[in-house]
């Protein structure tokens, strides 16, 4: 424990997933002990409870997507699947003490602060108060189902990849996947030959990066055990290649390693699709990582599977009988799965957020959603949100992203803590500031290059953390209080 601070204040924490499972144990780590963690889902884990497909893997190594003072000495795979990585955040959550502070089933609505306390409604009907509230709310869980006319009519069972309906069996069954993000590249490539028929309906192909996922053997796992250190030894070595090989680059658009990709993705396409007439059909017209990169070593052999039908005329409409697409065809199915991604303007809301003088985050954020450094909105203080909006969301693990964040957000809850301040947030010219010079920074990302993504805002613009990693690692080490309305 360091110093003791404030005991009298008290947090909420919104979100029992990865950041919000963190933000607690740091708190109570700095000697906080008032807090309470209020879970919408009867479970913890957040992305990891609500995603449950088949394929379900984290594509950052797990010995980096750990916490990085909860080494796991069991994981069973280079990249492990996602039922081991929910039942880890919830054995962390067990030994840190974060478990009894979870309020399950439990989902905030509305807060306003008032009398510079943050209030709290719930759908329950019950109310809470804090001086502070950390939003650990995650970045894609709101499904976009598209509205495919006649999606209703359809005879067979429905869902999204993010609702995996596991009373519906597949085996045997002629199954259609929309869409080629990641989600969907898992999906095929754990259901390719285990199902009747698999029908991928593409919109836009995708780069593939071909990344091995071998298993750890028992005397691996008995090393880790062993000596801990080796886990850490993997962790700060795949860290720094993340970083130096992708992270700093994605954000310029012509540095060497951006060709390296690229150059890797065309080389696994070549390589790996037999049929010329095949491969043309699954090579993309835009640059690698503009569009998030997928990562996956059996994709393409999934797609090449005899029972698995690559589609790329545009889906016309649903019929109760499966998929009629433009050229005509209907594609008998009775299973579709809808792998189409995330609404990612959310972030809080549908939360109601009223901040100083009534000022409602919806307002604030009319033109889509921003934060300073990801972290702060001008007139909410004393509310800070994980991988909030303008983040690093590049393929790092936002692990450690939420890490750098919680480190920086304790220190602005430090202020008021040691009386040096009751209310801080970001003022408004050093958010309009941030927002100028970041959106001048993105035009120069790979994410700009011409591609549709999740990383781009209503007007086209990468709405992501347009600079390296490093500079956010150093604008974490310590806030600039002259940025900051500070009360
Ligand atoms: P996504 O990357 O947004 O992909 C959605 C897919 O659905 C795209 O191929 C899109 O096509 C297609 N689509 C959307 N609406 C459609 C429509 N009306 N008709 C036809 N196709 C449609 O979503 P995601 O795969 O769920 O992944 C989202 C993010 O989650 C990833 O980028 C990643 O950050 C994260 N994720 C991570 C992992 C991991 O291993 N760490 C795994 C899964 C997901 P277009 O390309 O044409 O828009």
């Amino acid at each position: 424990m360091s110093n003791a601070p404030n005991q009298d204040l008290r947090f909420i924490v919104i979100g029992a997933g990865m950041a919000g499972i963190l933000a607690t144990i740091k708190l109570r780590e700095a000697g906080y002990s008032d807090i309470t963690i209020y879970e919408k889902n009867p479970k913890l884990g957040g992305t990891w409870y609500e995603n449950t497909y088949p394929g379900l893997s984290c594509d950052v190594p797990s010995h980096l997507y750990s916490y990085d003072f909860a080494p796991n000495p069991e994981w069973s795979r280079q990249f492990s699947p996602g039922p081991e990585i929910r039942e880890y955040f919830e054995d962390v959550a067990k030994r840190f003490g974060v478990f009894e502070l979870i309020r399950f089933d439990t989902e905030a609505t509305h807060c306003a602060f008032a009398d510079g306390r943050w209030q709290l409604e719930l759908a329950d009907g019950s109310r809470d108060q804090a001086d502070f509230i950390i939003a650990a709310t995650g970045v894609l869980h709101h499904p976009n189902l598209p509205d495919f006319q006649g999606l209703d009519s359809f005879a067979g069972a429905a869902f999204h990849s993010a609702r995996w309906d596991h009373d519906v069996a597949t085996e045997g069954k002629k199954v259609g996947v929309v869409g080629t993000g990641s989600s969907a590249v898992q999906i095929v490539t754990a259901l390719a030959g285990e199902v009747g028929e698999l029908v991928l309906f593409q919109r836009t192909p995708q780069w593939i990066m071909p990344v091995p996922n071998r298993d750890y053997s028992t005397e691996e796992k008995e090393n880790f055990r062993k000596h801990p250190g080796e886990m850490r030894k993997i962790r700060d070595e795949v860290s720094k290649a993340f970083i130096e090989g992708f992270a700093n680059a994605l954000v310029d658009a012509d540095a060497p390693t951006i060709q390296a990709i690229q150059t890797a993705c065309e080389a696994n396409l070549e390589e790996n699709v037999r049929e010329p007439e095949l491969r043309e059909r699954l090579r993309p017209n835009y640059r690698a990582a503009c569009k998030r990169l997928v990562m996956c070593a059996g994709f393409y052999d999934a797609v090449q599977h005899p029972n698995t039908r690559l589609v790329t005329d545009p889906i016309e409409r649903i019929e109760p009988e499966g998929v009629r697409t433009a050229d005509g065809s209907l594609h008998e199915l009775d299973v579709l799965v809808m792998a189409t991604g995330f609404k990612v303007e959310q972030f809080v809301r549908p939360m109601t957020v009223i901040g100083r003088n009534g000022v409602a985050l919806d307002d604030i954020w009319h033109d889509g959603p921003s934060a300073y450094l990801a972290v702060t909105v001008p007139e909410v203080p004393n509310f800070y949100m994980l991988n909030g909006p303008n983040g690093p969301v590049g393929n790092f693990s936002l692990i450690d992203v939420a890490d750098l964040e919680v480190g920086y957000i304790l220190q602005l809850i430090e202020e008021v803590g040691a009386g040096r301040a009751r209310e801080l947030c970001v003022s408004r010219e050093a958010m309009d500031r941030f927002n100028r010079e970041r959106k001048q920074a993105a035009k120069t990302t790979i994410w700009a290059t011409g591609c549709n993504s999740w990383y781009l805002d209503a007007s086209g613009l990468p709405t992501a953390w347009p600079w390296t990693y490093d500079r956010f690692t150093e604008e974490m080490a310590q806030p600039k209080l002259d940025d900051y309305d500070v009360r």
